[in-house]
């Protein structure tokens, strides 16, 4: 199945542009979530993060110490590296996996993740669409999501790819600043992925 990637900083409106192909019918698998999910549910991941970080990586119900991991990968680049080198081979798994159980009707679906390039999955689908935003939009929106200062919303932002480096990777591009409508850019982007998959079904038929 045609697979596009779709990616932003934080609070660029990736999932809100998520939210707009959901509603025209396509699949997305967010990432993010995922990752969440898996780490206290993928047994190999499970046991490959207790062997790196120690036992106390999880509380006795299972549930993951969250405090414990974090205390350790920030600011650790090594141990950030590592607990990345674990996670994200997990997500790529559980990605396939919930391909599988897409309906062949669906024309394509979506990946979504916050760091689709800095993890190289983009290397995984067939086009890659990048959801940009002005920084003073950014970070309005998430101090007023989240309920956090700008100093955090800043040093989450300082942690990912900028916009520049990431549109030269970007396929595709949705411009959320509160100027032009996402919901046409999604519908536009929309036309033209089900033609790119229309003629690659038909190709391989
Ligand atoms: P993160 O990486 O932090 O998960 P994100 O890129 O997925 O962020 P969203 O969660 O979609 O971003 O959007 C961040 C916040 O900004 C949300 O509260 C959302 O409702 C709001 N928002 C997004 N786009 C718009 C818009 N065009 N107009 C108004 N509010 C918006």
């Amino acid at each position: 199945m045609y697979k596009v990637g779709i990616t932003g900083g934080i609070g660029s409106g990736k999932t809100t542009a998520c939210k707009v192909f959901e509603v025209l019918g396509i699949p997305v698998f967010y990432a993010d979530t995922v990752a969440k999910e898996i780490m206290c549910k993928d047994v190999v991941l499970v046991a490959g993060i207790k062997s790196a970080f120690g036992q106390e990586s999880y509380f006795e119900d299972g549930k993951l110490n969250n405090k414990h991991i974090v205390g350790i990968v920030f600011n650790n680049e090594e141990a950030l590296a590592k607990l990345n080198a674990l996670v994200h081979p997990a997500v790529f798994r559980a990605f396939d996996a919930w391909e599988e159980t897409l309906p062949k009707s669906v024309p394509y679906s979506l990946k979504e993740a916050a760091l689709l390039f800095e993890s190289g999955s983009y290397k995984m689908c067939d086009t890659t669409t990048l959801v940009t935003a002005p920084y003073e939009m950014k970070l309005k929106r998430v101090m007023q999501r989240d309920g956090v200062s700008a100093e955090q919303v800043k040093a989450r932002i300082n942690k990912q790819l900028n916009d520049d480096e990431k549109s030269k990777l970007a396929n595709h591009f949705i411009v959320n600043d509160e100027q032009k409508s996402i919901i046409e850019q999604v519908m536009a982007l929309h036309q033209q992925f089900l033609k790119v998959a229309e003629s690659l079904k038909s190709a391989n038929a």
